[in-house]
């Protein structure tokens, strides 16, 4: 967990107070960016997010445009992916969400940029909002429709029908986006197989350029796990690991690489961003509760979106949870992502103790080694966090 920490060494209480011009040689090449505010709060979701009631989102917009503006004083922003999630980007108005894109335009370097990603809730896009993200640079657009059938969205406690998804898939196209993502949500209690196979077919039909498709997660603080708490529902590995399988093998056949546990991409598509995030990368967080992992630090901004927006100065000012992350932890943190993804993980990376157990598990199927890099297998994947976990010892 985070701690206090010197912050003596720390960059950001090193180099100055804001306004000064105190830039220093890092080049952040990563941006995400939070917009916390949801119209309806799905009961599974454990993200930082809440409605919109109460807020000012004059002064949100304000505050995040004032941090971009700090950071770029502090380091030269000049990235190759920008994510902007939540939260739900489209509950912003089409101004705000402009007054966002220009102050990137505004501060950051874009010559080097290569993808610019937004989630998008099929109930609040709108033409005039997809062409606002479209004409000022956004490239990928990721809609989180989850499912296809009513009774599931239902269930999710999702605010669109399957028919607003649809239109939303639509205009995006229209829009002429270069990649067209839909996520995707298995394993919810009363989901059938057949239901999850149609959501499948269903997406197949559209030809996205992109699939997630999630396990279903009982994280705490949420309702779904107050649910599961009370036995209104149970956790169903077996249907899990045949779900999953059932989207493996369904997306593979129709030409989509299962590039990471729950990522799907035709070739060429992959997602940029995420695999930053998978291959260990710095980046830097905006808006509230918004992680930064810079060199040997890596710290959240305050998870209150009131604080945040009143701050005066930049709100990265107010982050705190410093942590130090030496080289040890940045190499297990790499080698438990690393180990999601299709490309795999160095076997030299493994302890000399560990690999008894690592042929252990590939005499039982769930990995291979190939190539000097360790893969999981179709069977492997749903348990890489239990893999992981055992070969780092
Ligand atoms: S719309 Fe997305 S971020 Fe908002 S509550 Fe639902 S899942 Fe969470």
């Amino acid at each position: 967990m985070f701690a206090a920490s010197p912050l003596l060494t720390h960059p950001i209480k090193r180099s100055g107070q804001p306004g000064q011009d105190t830039k220093g040689s890092a080049t952040l090449r990563h941006l995400y960016l939070h917009i916390p505010f949801c119209h309806k709060i799905c009961p599974y979701c454990s993200f930082h997010k809440h409605g919109l009631g109460g807020y000012d989102l004059d002064a949100f917009v304000t505050a995040m445009v004032r941090e971009l503006e700090w950071a770029s004083r502090h380091w030269n922003l000049q990235p190759h992916s920008i994510y902007f999630g939540g939260g739900t980007p489209t509950a912003l108005t089409t101004s705000h969400l402009e007054n966002l894109l220009l102050a990137l335009h505004r501060h950051c370097d874009l010559s080097q940029l290569l993808e610019w990603s937004c989630e998008i809730n099929p109930r609040t896009i709108t033409a005039e909002k997809a062409r606002c993200l479209s004409q000022h640079g956004v490239t990928r657009a990721s809609l989180g429709v989850q499912a296809w059938d009513d009774s599931t969205l239902r269930t999710l406690g999702r605010d669109h029908s399957p028919a607003e998804a649809l239109a939303s898939f639509e205009l995006l196209r229209q829009n002429g986006f270069a990649v067209l993502s839909l996520d995707l949500m298995f394993s919810v209690p009363g989901q059938s197989s057949e239901d999850w196979q149609y959501s499948l077919e269903q997406s197949l039909a559209l030809r996205p350029d992109h699939l997630s498709a999630y396990n279903l997660n009982y994280e705490e603080d949420t309702e779904f796990f107050e649910q599961l708490r009370q036995g209104q529902c149970q956790l169903e590995p077996q249907r899990d690991a045949d779900y999953f399988q059932l989207a493996s093998s369904r997306l593979s056949n129709a030409g989509y690489e299962h590039y990471e546990i729950s990522n799907y991409a035709l070739p060429g598509k992959r997602s940029l961003h995420n695999q930053a995030y998978w291959r260990g990368s710095d980046y830097l967080g905006f808006g509230p509760g918004a992680f930064s992992t810079v060199g040997q630090w890596r710290w959240k901004n305050p998870s209150d979106t009131k604080l945040y927006s009143d701050a005066k100065t930049s709100p990265q000012s107010l982050a705190g949870d410093f942590e130090p992350i030496g080289p040890q932890q940045r190499r297990t943190e790499a080698f438990a992502m690393r180990l999601r993804t299709t490309d795999g993980l160095e076997a030299n990376l493994i302890h000399p103790d560990q690999k008894p157990l690592l042929h252990s598990l590939e005499e039982d199927g769930l990995l291979r080694i190939e190539d000097g890099h360790i893969r999981l297998t179709l069977q492997g994947r749903p348990l890489v966090d239990s893999i992981a976990l055992g070969l780092l010892g």
